[in-house]
């Protein structure tokens, strides 16, 4: 949904030059077709099976990207009560609502107890027992799955892989079993399902086939045992191209690649996908600041920095960077990095790019996933806006902050 017409970037039918003009940078743009697309990518590669796509919110939370996959239908996973209150307040469906993490608090149970979400993804006994507790106070039964953590390794980041069993999420899957038959004592508590998650940033799927034969095998003997186990969440992660020339894996390949071996279980499949959805379909634009040399180094100084876009400093996440007007300068090689104080405030490094000039206007790519929702206000710097496109229009859905919006709340 982002690709050049003669010189100039456009997103969907907006010159994204012209949106940068009156919106300011750096704003992050999202593409509506784009997030759409890949939300039904995975809805209908699933086709006949008895399925539930639930967006991870954590990925994009904003309000207007939460209400479009509402509006195609979509359900959402969620790892806070604030994301609930998102998806809420988004039009939502609370019944199609999973709750993930590792540390919920009684607080936020009570708050997804009181919605009516669809169930609990947990991740230790003791978590199994404050449910319990709380449903019985709201006279409630309360569906849960147990995150199993099936030790295969996703080979992604070490930050965002979460399948082996060092790792603190989810029950080792070979003691998930004592677990569902301590459940079993919680009156108040109905064993749905097995979950699992094992990374994020995935670009061989060959290790979640292996972790869905090994919960697949979890789930048909607890059903044999009689848990009415009736759903399998397979988690989120399916990896997206941020390097130029990087093939991700097709959603819909991925999905009809399951599919066999999902249809004989009879059981409802979930997936929690967020990056794959929200990643490709945005973008940060950020603006020349001033050219600098330092010795034989380039610098690009662009306003946009660390505080708008975390992840080249917190995983060494490489994100293409590209021109919203093509220039005829021969390309550069150069570090571009922002306004704050810290060495680590680079969006790329030693990268060979386009020979950008002050006033010229650059666009951060795949940046709609973990980009926005991890920014910050370090260095007191007001957070960007957000923009969605909608073929040939395009709005505001986050205004940029104001200095006001700096110290909302504060008292000297
Ligand atoms: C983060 C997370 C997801 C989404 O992962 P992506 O890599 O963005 O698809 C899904 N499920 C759980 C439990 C998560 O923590």
């Amino acid at each position: 949904m982002f690709s050049y017409s003669q010189n100039d970037l456009y997103c969907e039918e907006v010159p994204l030059a012209d949106l940068a003009r009156r919106a300011g940078t750096p704003a992050y743009v999202y593409s509506s077709r784009s997030i759409l697309a890949s939300y039904r990518a995975y809805d209908e590669a699933f086709d006949a099976l008895p399925h539930s796509v639930c967006y991870a919110v954590k990925a994009n939370s904003s309000l207007a990207v939460l209400g479009l996959l509402a509006k195609a239908g979509a359900g959402f996973d969620i790892v806070s009560g604030g994301e609930l209150f998102r998806v809420i307040r988004a039009g939502g469906d609370p019944s199609k609502v999973v709750f993930s993490g590792v540390g919920k608090t009684a607080a936020e149970v009570e708050y997804a107890l009181a919605n009516g979400i669809h169930s609990f993804n947990c991740e230790s006994a003791a978590e199994l027992a404050l449910i319990d507790a709380m449903a019985a106070r709201r006279g409630v039964k309360a569906g849960f799955a147990i995150r199993v953590n099936p030790d295969v390794d996703a080979s992604t980041h070490p930050y965002i892989s979460t399948g082996l069993s060092r790792h603190k999420f989810g029950i080792a899957i070979a003691e998930a079993a004592a677990v569902y038959d301590h459940a079993r004592s919680f009156p108040n508590l109905v064993a749905e399902g097995v979950s699992c998650h094992i990374g994020s940033q995935i670009l061989d799927p060959s290790p979640i086939l292996e972790a869905v034969d090994k919960v697949l095998e979890l789930a048909a003997s607890l059903r044999a045992q009689g848990y009415p186990i009736s759903h399998l969440d397979l988690g989120g992660g399916l990896g997206i191209a941020y390097h130029a020339g990087e093939q991700a894996p097709p959603i819909r390949g991925f999905i009809e690649s399951l599919h066999q071996r999902l249809r004989e279980s009879g059981l409802t499949i979930m997936v929690e996908p967020g990056r794959s959805i929200v990643g490709p379909a945005g973008v940060l634009l950020t603006r020349v600041l001033y050219r600098k040399k330092n010795g034989h180094k380039e610098f690009i100084v662009v306003d946009a920095a660390m505080n708008d876009l975390i992840r080249p400093a917190l995983y060494h996440a490489h994100h293409e960077i590209i021109p919203l007007r093509k220039n005829p300068l021969p390309p550069v090689t150069a570090d571009v990095v922002g306004p704050v104080c810290e060495t680590g405030d680079f969006l790329a490094r030693d990268r060979q790019m386009a020979n950008a000039m002050p006033g010229d206007f650059l666009a951060v790519c795949a940046a709609g996933a973990y980009g926005f929702v991890q920014s910050s206000n370090y260095n007191s710097r007001p957070r960007a806006p957000e923009v969605l496109v909608e073929g040939g229009t395009y709005r505001v859905i986050r205004p940029r902050e104001t200095y006001e919006d700096l110290v909302r709340g504060e008292t000297t």
